[in-house]
């Protein structure tokens, strides 16, 4: 067993979607970023890659390259996953936590951990999706952004199962 962790900030600001797990979230202002900001899937990024040893989001897609330009961060997290399990893991879970002073997103949970289980090609019993306000403390209490974090572990597949 291996495991992963992911961290990731991003802006709030006006006219952009606000994108996260995945989902399309009604907001009056969207996660600002070279693709579509999605901190959340982000983060599950970045904690599949730690746990495979495979280094980080930003060393695989730079944020200087034209072909992630508004990128669904889904795609992103394909490729990911991919990758993962070309080096010989499968993903045994993974929980995450949306740092957000609004809007609320628990309506939205249940459908972000579809959208993360069909990317990522496992049930959503595996997948745990948790969001917090930080208490109108910091950046995030302020509005100014969002953040997440993900843990994941991965389970190292045997020779055999790597053939099937
Ligand atoms: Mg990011």
């Amino acid at each position: 067993m291996r495991t992963g962790l992911g961290y990731d900030v991003h802006r709030l600001v006006s006219g952009r979607r606000l994108i996260l797990g995945g989902v399309e979230i009604p907001f009056e202002k969207g996660l600002l970023g070279h693709s579509d900001a999605d901190v959340l899937v982000h983060a599950v990024c970045d904690a599949l890659l730690g746990a495979a040893g495979l280094g980080d989001i930003g060393e695989h897609f730079p944020d200087t390259d034209p072909a992630f330009k508004n990128i669904s961060s889904l795609k992103l997290l394909k490729r990911i996953c991919d990758m993962v399990r070309a080096n010989g893991f499968r993903v045994n879970n993974l929980d995450a936590t949306v740092f957000a002073q609004a809007p609320r997103l628990s309506p939205f949970k249940a459908e972000m951990t579809q959208s993360l289980a069909r990317v990522v090609e496992t049930t959503p019993d595996r997948i745990n999706i948790k969001a917090t306000t930080t208490e109108g403390l910091g950046a995030v209490g302020r509005g100014e952004g969002m953040s997440a974090m993900c843990i994941a572990s991965l389970e190292e597949l045997s020779g055999r199962d790597r053939q099937c």
